[in-house]
């Protein structure tokens, strides 16, 4: 039996790299839905190579476009969030790929888990924003969430070797991202097309504006202590700029275990499709007679504040990882419009996290009261009296 997929995002970098692996195991695999917000070229174009049955356009807007591209198609178009969360719960849909970018992933993720589905996630915005209620819902609805962010993955890999020993250590890699080596005064005055240059991943832009400033790491802790329920404290970040070793799993007899690979998102997402079988993804095998040395250091948080104010929100608990992940996404978009600057990022959340309405316990719609107080909050910022 084929396996049948919903790619929520599949216009992105994760949505496409993931079509790719589909591409490649036509006999594993049939694409059963597809949504996108605004990309219609590219989504009508996805829908007829991989004859999809339904495809939604996040964008209302957009649906005209849409339907108009595909009339002369089988695809069945639909137009907005509401239709996206009923048809991931269909009855022919077996795992569902979570690949839209920030907080917008938060509502389809959450009915792939009230019916039960394999949800690959890589949009970690959502156990960032509502963690407890993610994986609080995925337990009480039997759905499994299979990692595709590369860390998680590999922390995943490393665990099926654990025979159940408990894991004392969770090493989650950093590449540094573009500014690893920049001082402290130049990163203040990067551009963003100099943050979009990452050195390792190809990614889309709000993950790679996020690996520059590291709130993508400081994100990654955050959806590991959830996706394995690890305290926050036992999770180390290590930079280690070549991006082979995806992350470790270490013991309490000090025994590490790593997973190893080149960095090319094809190897998650194929791991997560395809589990607990490996598949081929089509990428470059690591060659030990050619790789030469692998490096670590430790992160620096004075020129990556982001990373700190991230551990800082996961102490703080309730909803400020919410609010965290809300200011960051305005900031980041501001970022990539040239309207800040680069630790203008780090400020702005800093004073959302500590002016937003603190909810301990949050419940779903506190989680969405504060998602918009926050982005509220940091707009205001942006735009107030020319401080940034
Ligand atoms: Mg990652």
């Amino acid at each position: 039996m084929k396996r049948r997929l919903a790619i929520l995002g599949s216009t992105g970098s994760i949505g496409t790299q993931t079509l790719d692996v589909v591409r490649a195991h036509r006999d594993l695999f049939e694409v059963e839905l597809i949504s996108a917000l605004n990309n219609t070229s590219l989504l009508a174009e996805q829908a007829r190579e991989f004859d999809v049955n339904n495809v939604v356009i996040c964008n209302p807007d957009k649906y005209q476009v849409l339907s108009r591209e595909l009339e002369n198609s089988d695809c069945k178009v639909f137009e907005g969030i509401d239709s996206l969360c009923s048809l991931v719960a269909g009855a022919n849909v077996d795992i569902v790929v979570g690949a839209m970018v920030g907080f917008s992933g938060l509502r389809p993720t959450l009915s792939a888990l009230e019916a039960g589905k394999i949800v690959a996630l890589a949009n970690k915005e959502t156990l960032v924003a509502a963690g407890s209620i993610v994986t609080r819902t995925m337990r009480e609805h039997n759905a499994v969430i299979l990692p595709v962010d590369s860390e998680h993955s590999a922390i995943f890999q490393c665990l099926l070797a654990a025979q159940g020993n408990p894991v004392e250590k969770i090493h989650l890699t950093a590449s540094g991202g573009p500014f690893r080596n920049w001082p402290k005064e130049q990163i203040a005055s990067a551009t963003a097309a100099q943050a979009l240059k990452h050195p390792n991943w190809k990614m889309g832009a709000k993950v790679t504006i996020d690996s520059s400033t590291m709130m993508n790491k400081g994100f990654e802790v955050i959806e590991a202590k959830w996706l394995f329920d690890m305290p926050a404290d036992r999770i180390n970040v290590v930079v280690h700029p070549e991006s082979v070793i995806h992350s470790m799993v270490e013991f309490e007899d000090g025994a590490i275990i790593a997973q190893l690979a080149s960095p090319d998102m094809r190897e998650p997402i194929g791991f997560a499709l395809s589990f607990p079988a490996r598949i081929t993804v089509g990428n470059k095998k690591i060659d030990f007679a050619t790789l030469g040395n692998l490096s670590f250091s430790a992160a620096d948080t004075d020129r990556f504040p982001c990373l700190s104010l991230a551990y800082e929100s996961i102490r703080r608990g309730g909803n400020i990882p919410c609010a965290l992940n809300a200011a960051n996404e305005v900031a980041v978009a501001a970022f990539l419009e040239g309207r800040i600057g680069f630790y203008d990022i780090a400020r702005i959340c800093r004073e959302v996290i500590d002016g937003v309405n603190f909810a301990e316990d949050p419940s779903l719609d506190d989680i969405f009261a504060t998602n918009d107080e926050a982005a509220a909050r940091a707009r205001e910022r942006i735009s107030d009296n020319g401080i940034y």
